[in-house]
């Protein structure tokens, strides 16, 4: 069929060299992104069900481009683990975040803060050495760290993996399993890998309390979590109704738009302060 003079085939290939010439800019952009100082790491503050008190935090990484604006994490952390840029985005997040607490430290701010660690970065990097020399330079306190470890990649390596976290592990840095619940192999990791805390993905309350089978998945996930000795973490958390409901199940620790958005340092640091103050 022609169109404007062009057959299928033709506008077929087209979008496909404009779409792989945007896969290209974006990428090539990424790779400039750390040198000309466009990422960010904002934190997110984890939530006591009980006190409300602020217990933890999360760093997401934040990356605005002069021409691109705000391009989202679940758009670039994928684009990063297939071209390998990941390994040194995660380096460059862990350096920010133990310069970060090692200065909330000598503010007295003592917050556990967990970054993400893609499967890939698992596999390639010697993460033991690099945790501890970092912890080291700073002089923290490797309670104060926490690995979040996503489903979003399949890890192949997995004894050598578990194998690097129980020794970080035993060092006294906490590993949470991120988006439990999706992905590839959540039994099995919780089986294989030291795991301290579960976060229940996001997607999980959003149907909660109205569809039954959601509810039961989830009343059988913070079972099985609590008879693991687990902390359980609900992420997406935006409405009181499923905060409530959360509470009345005896699930630790909530994540989410109702009790604290992703932010600057310093806003986290503010309200910590203040939290201190009362
Ligand atoms: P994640 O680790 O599951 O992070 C939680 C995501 O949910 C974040 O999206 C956060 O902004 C969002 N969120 C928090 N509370 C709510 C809520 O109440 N409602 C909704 N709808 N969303 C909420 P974000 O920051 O866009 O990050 C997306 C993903 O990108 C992260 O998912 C994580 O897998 C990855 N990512 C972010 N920063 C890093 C990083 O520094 N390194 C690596 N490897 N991955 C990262
Ligand atoms: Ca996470
Ligand atoms: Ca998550
Ligand atoms: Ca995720």
């Amino acid at each position: 069929v022609k169109a404007n003079g062009r057959n299928g085939l033709q506008l077929f290939q087209e979008e496909m060299a404009q779409r792989s010439m945007q896969h290209f800019t974006l990428e090539a952009a990424l790779r400039n992104a750390i040198d000309n100082h466009e990422l960010e790491v904002h934190y997110q503050p984890k939530v006591d069900v009980k006190t409300g008190a602020i217990c933890s935090s999360e760093a997401l990484l934040r990356w605005t481009h002069p021409e691109l604006g705000h391009v989202s994490p679940a758009k670039f952390i994928p684009l990063a683990e297939e071209n390998g840029l990941i390994e040194s985005i995660d380096q460059w997040v862990m350096n920010q975040v133990c310069q970060q607490l090692k200065q909330w430290q000598t503010q007295g701010i003592a917050v556990t803060t967990a970054i993400n660690v893609s499967p890939i970065s698992l596999r390639h990097r010697n993460l033991v050495k690099e945790v501890k020399d970092l912890l080291n330079h700073y002089d923290i306190q490797p309670e104060l760290l926490q690995l979040e470890i996503t489903e979003s990649a399949f890890i192949d390596d997995i004894e050598g993996v578990a194998t690097q976290l129980k020794t970080l592990n035993d060092f006294g840095v906490t590993v949470a399993l991120d988006d439990f619940g999706t992905g590839y192999s959540s039994l099995s990791y919780l089986a294989l890998l030291p795991i301290n805390e579960l976060k229940i993905d996001g997607s999980f309350i959003q149907n909660i309390p109205d569809c039954k089978n959601s509810d039961m998945l989830f009343k059988a996930i913070t079972g099985m979590a609590k008879n693991l000795k687990l902390k359980v973490v609900v992420e997406g958390v935006e409405t009181q109704r499923q905060l409530d409901y959360v509470k009345q199940l005896g699930c630790d620790v909530v994540q989410g738009y109702l009790t604290g958005r992703p932010s600057t340092a310093s806003v986290l640091e503010a309200a910590l302060l203040k939290q201190n103050a009362l």
